[in-house]
């Protein structure tokens, strides 16, 4: 490990020696009601932190910071494509949430019920989430783009009684409705819902069902005479519920608690992005995925500082959006995904050089691998290298960064390609499928030896898929396993190469999609790559390829040509196209994660399974169109080789 920071080396040298001691000591940053009497009870497959301790995520939020004379700080900064701005202090946003949760009291929900949101990434949102907490209901968002399918199937499997919802989203200028989808979704779900409150801001009219449905004004006059004080909540109790994002099966409904997740998201705040009660923070994210609960909410509000809230697309009204807010807020820290910067990307430089982004110290990128192309585009031309771009991995499951650069403890050496090294705390390892320990460079599974403070302990409603779908996998070994693939170098970065049961095996070779995707957006035509092993009598697989254009490129079969011969540069002969299919877009999770398994389900001919959480249905059927065109196109020319 030569090129990691003596403060780094330290942390993760502790943390191996002694766990529960590291741990310890980082749940002892924040206050608890009542400490702990057991630091770590591993009852496997589930496990618990902190037994005994309470506390209220919550409360450490927002009562602690007024309590401590941090009251008048911006908490909430709110920002939309439509130019609307609203900033509220720790105080103010304490209030809101206090009338919340004592409106939540007098509709009669009570600690322990679920209750579902369906909003934007909006102060309101917010306000529910963090006023659910308070009172220890548990929440689940639900992405506000989803269909009524996927929100009644959560709906259902969560039990929940009330949906906070709004009455329209914002995307690119236009009004979504969205209340038609809530009232088929609660339909759906099976009677379970008593309530449905609506935020209601479009100007067209919301159908409202007698007795069942209320608007934002009315639940807030419920508060009247309810308590509004927060519950003492033990350690392990929920705090919410979240759907994975379902990019390789059905979505899993992963539980994070009151005490482990906000001992992660509070230490990985600080030692991953180094959070400050001065920073100004912007989580590009939507509250419907985990990094928008962690980043947006949790976080940043643990650590006191600003956090922007922002709806609509990045690049509207104009594609300077994404800069102006920045410069606009004088924002210090950005969280960002790949899937966001390719979109920057496709615009060029000159939309970042109208504003002055002299405020930023940071920018942190995951989701998905960010491809080195994006990364020396974002740091170098945009940022011209003054202020790092750092990759970290998390899973919905995680709550938060388990491999990263740790910035707030001591960057390391940047690694395009890489999101850098298992974190302190996290005890990480490659592993075969047979559980041999990967040595350096040798690909494998990347899995979890020992559990850590906020990683999920829990499926709601599936407590039998927990153990079989993470600890089970590897026989003979109980440890976690993530689904991805990756190998470890000598210096221990991590390098992920795509899901583990993506991977493409062509002759005896192991090749990640992510290696053959970032080797097609070498190429300066290539906005974005999705690519899949599809079944080939002689290699066993061999790479289908979907690409998508930047604009003013289009498809030929020279410029096919130029691509084919810019991937084989970049790996060599072992990694045959198949072919290539040129594709208007690519089917992605509405969190932007490429659905490789739906472009696999197309070249195999077969359904594509659960695909509820897709971004656009129109792209199945593109992907389907360009595979039948080019498997015609194969037929006819039969014996000339792979294209
Ligand atoms: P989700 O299914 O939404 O919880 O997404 C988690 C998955 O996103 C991980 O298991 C990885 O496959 C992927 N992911 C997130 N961040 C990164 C990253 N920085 N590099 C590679 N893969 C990532």
């Amino acid at each position: 490990m030569e090129a990691i920071n003596p403060t780094v080396r330290r942390m993760c040298r502790e943390a191996a020696e002694d766990p529960e001691g590291f741990w310890a000591r980082a749940a002892s940053e924040l206050p608890w009601f009542r400490g702990w009497d057991t630091v770590f009870d591993w009852r496997p497959p589930t496990f618990e932190w902190f037994l005994g301790a309470r506390t209220n995520l919550s409360h450490n939020c927002l009562d602690r910071h007024v309590a401590r004379g941090w009251g008048g700080h911006a908490a909430l900064v709110y920002e939309t494509e439509r130019g609307e701005q609203r900033t509220l202090t720790y105080a103010q946003l304490l209030e809101e949430v206090k009338r919340a949760a004592a409106a939540l009291r007098g509709l009669g929900v009570r600690r322990g019920d679920r209750v579902a949101v369906y909003m934007p990434t909006t102060p309101e949102a917010i306000t529910v989430m963090l006023a659910c907490s308070r009172i220890g209901a548990i929440h689940l968002v639900v992405f506000a783009g989803f269909g009524s399918g996927a929100l009644g199937e959560r709906i259902r499997l969560a039990g929940a009684k009330v949906v906070i919802a709004a009455d329209i989203t914002y995307r690119k200028g236009k009004d979504v409705p969205l209340k038609g989808i809530v009232d088929a979704a609660v339909a759906e779900s099976g009677g379970l819902v008593e309530k449905v409150v609506v935020f209601r801001r479009g100007a067209e009219p919301v159908p409202m069902t007698e007795g069942r449905d209320l608007l934002w004004e009315d639940f807030l006059a419920l508060a009247e005479g309810q308590d509004a004080g927060h519950e003492d909540m033990g350690s392990s109790d929920p705090a919410f519920i979240l759907a994975t994002s379902g990019t390789t099966a059905k979505p899993k409904l992963a539980v994070h608690t009151h005490g482990a997740y906000q001992v992660l998201v509070h230490s990985m705040g600080r030692w991953m992005f180094g959070l400050r009660p001065t920073d100004v923070w912007w989580s590009t994210s939507d509250i419907g995925w985990v990094v928008g609960h962690s980043y947006i909410v949790y976080a940043p509000l643990l650590a006191g500082c600003t956090t922007i809230a922002y709806e609509g697309a990045l690049d509207h009204p104009g594609p300077d959006t994404f800069y102006r807010i920045v410069a606009a807020n004088h924002v210090t820290g950005v969280f960002t995904s790949p899937t966001a910067v390719r979109l920057l990307l496709k615009y060029g430089t000159e939309p970042s050089r109208a504003h002055d982004l002299g405020s930023l110290e940071r920018i942190f990128c995951a989701g998905e691998v960010l491809n080195p192309p994006a990364w020396e585009w974002l740091q170098k031309e945009v940022l011209r290298d003054e202020v790092p771009v750092i990759d970290h991995m998390w899973q919905t499951e995680t709550s938060g960064p388990i491999v990263g650069n740790p910035y707030g403890i001591g960057l390391l050496p940047i690694r395009p390609g890489s999101p850098g090294i298992p974190l302190p705390g996290i005890d990480a390892a490659v592993m075969t499928p047979e559980g041999q320990v990967c040595g350096p460079g040798e690909k494998g599974i990347f899995i979890i030896r020992r559990p850590f403070p906020g990683l999920t302990a829990s499926l709601w409603g599936e407590p039998e898929r927990y153990g079989r779908d993470y600890w089970d996998k590897i026989p003979g070994h109980h440890v976690y396993f993530s689904g991805d693939a990756a190998e470890i170098d000598e210096d221990g970065y991590v390098w992920f190469s795509g899901r583990a049961d993506e991977i493409i095996k062509i002759a005896g070779h192991r090749i990640g999609t992510i290696e053959v995707e970032t080797a097609f957006l070498r190429h300066k035509a290539v906005a974005e790559a999705g690519v899949i092993g599809r079944p080939d009598p002689l290699r066993m697989e061999v790479i289908s390829a979907f690409v998508v254009l930047k604009p003013g490129h289009t498809p030929s079969p020279e410029l096919r040509d130029e691509l084919l011969e810019t991937c084989r540069r970049e790996l060599g002969p072992v990694a045959v196209i198949g072919e290539l299919n040129f594709v208007g877009m690519l089917p992605k999770t509405r969190s932007g994660k490429i659905m490789r398994r739906v472009l696999k389900a197309v070249t195999l001919d077969k359904d594509p399974g659960d695909v509820s959480t897709i971004e656009d249905e129109g792209s199945v059927d593109e992907a389907r169109h360009a595979w039948e065109e080019m498997r015609s196109q194969l037929a006819a020319s039969q014996g000339e080789g792979p294209r």
